[in-house]
């Protein structure tokens, strides 16, 4: 983690507003000069969230976005290992489940009849599932909600796939495509640098496969979110890494909707056996989200705070330092849950609260970010 970083690197107040007046002026900010920005102490923490916050503001205003979605985690049962998941099962575990068609239909129905916009679908690597399986569940939300916008699948559940039936990750992907899928989730990206991956998901897709995946869902049309798992074992100069990945492929294809910084909650995971027993600082987030706002500008203009991470009030804390969307309602989240989260789902009055109450105005957005008030 940051704290336990110790080759601090030191920045001058002066160097480090020279830095933001360069950021604020368009000037792409490199790896290093991101390091220094995630390096900060002190009151040089709150001058980089206000420069994040200006640049929020003359880029996206003050509206501030959500989505009314359902999260569909149709099966805990996975093949993988990551240590900061508390959310797999082995295939025997009792508490181990399958959503049954009958139930996904149901839930499917719900969100339809709620008027959400979007199912967000993940679960774990069956070792049972192929891609017969993932058509048959975009199949059945497609045939009971024809206009829903599905988002679906990891990078590491498409790989999944690709291993189960020994194709290519573009084949898979128009399958998927052509049998519903509208966009896909980027998550199992973590952190994007193989020393921090070793350590915490050994086993996952490799930042060369993620990569490869996200590039290719891309290049056939299927726009992807970009996410980072923060607060494990990362140091600033890979933090900063990672988001001067993430921003390459953006400006090679455009195909990122927004940036989601995750912070980790160790609560019943492996990480937490081996020392880290709290999620990262309140100060630590707000610099995340401000550098991850000064770095991709207007690259990638949304910046989205997590409330099922972060809880509510952290989350609109996070409006303050670049971040301009809360995300969806979920109306049900087990992911976060499993490792300790308390908060399931919000509901679609409550998001429009907690963003008056930030002081700025609250929009309906569909996946894509088209805006439907
Ligand atoms: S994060 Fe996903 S792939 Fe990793 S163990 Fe958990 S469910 Fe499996």
């Amino acid at each position: 983690m940051w704290t336990e970083y110790q080759t601090r690197l030191d920045i001058e107040t002066s160097e480090l507003r020279a830095l933001l007046s360069a950021a604020l002026a368009g000037d792409e900010l490199e790896v290093q000069d991101i390091t220094r920005l995630l390096s900060v102490r002190g009151s040089d923490v709150s001058i980089v969230i206000r420069a994040a916050d200006e640049l929020r503001e003359r880029l996206v205003g003050n509206i501030v976005t959500y989505v009314k979605n359902r999260n569909l985690n149709f099966t805990n049962i996975c093949t993988g290992s990551c240590r900061f998941c508390a959310f797999r099962r082995s295939l025997d575990a009792p508490d181990a489940y399958v959503l049954s068609e009958a139930q996904i239909r149901t839930k499917v129905r719900e969100a339809r009849d709620v008027g959400a916009t979007e199912v967000c679908v993940q679960g774990g690597l069956h070792p049972d599932f192929g891609l017969q399986d993932y058509i048959k569940l975009l199949h059945i939300i497609r045939e009971v909600a024809p206009q829903i916008h599905i988002h679906a699948f990891s990078p590491a559940e498409i790989d999944h796939i690709c291993k189960q039936e020994g194709m290519e990750v573009s084949e898979v992907l128009t399958e998927l495509r052509n049998a519903g899928l509208d966009s896909m989730p980027g998550t199992a990206a973590e952190i994007l640098v193989d020393r921090v991956r070793a350590l915490i998901c050994p086993e996952k897709i490799s930042a060369k496969r993620w990569i490869e995946i996200i590039r290719t869902a891309h290049e056939l049309g299927i726009p992807t979110t970009a996410t980072v798992l923060y607060g494990t074992v990362e140091r600033p100069p890979e933090l900063a890494q990672h988001l001067q990945i993430i921003r390459r492929i953006q400006r090679d294809t455009g195909g990122f909707t927004e940036f989601v910084p995750l912070a980790f909650i160790p609560f019943r995971t492996h990480l937490f056996a081996t020392g880290i027993h709290h999620p990262p600082s309140l100060s630590y987030s707000l610099l995340v989200h401000a550098v991850a706002r000064l770095v991709f500008a207007e690259l990638i203009p949304n910046i989205q705070a997590s409330w099922v991470k972060l809880g509510p009030d952290g989350a609109s804390l996070m409006l303050r330092a670049g971040a301009n969307d809360l995300g969806g309602t979920l109306m049900e989240e087990h992911i976060t849950r499993a490792t300790g989260g308390t908060r399931t789902s919000m509901s679609e009055s409550q998001l429009r609260h907690l963003i008056v109450r930030s002081g700025r105005i609250p929009k309906q957005r569909t996946t894509l970010y088209g805006i439907l008030d």
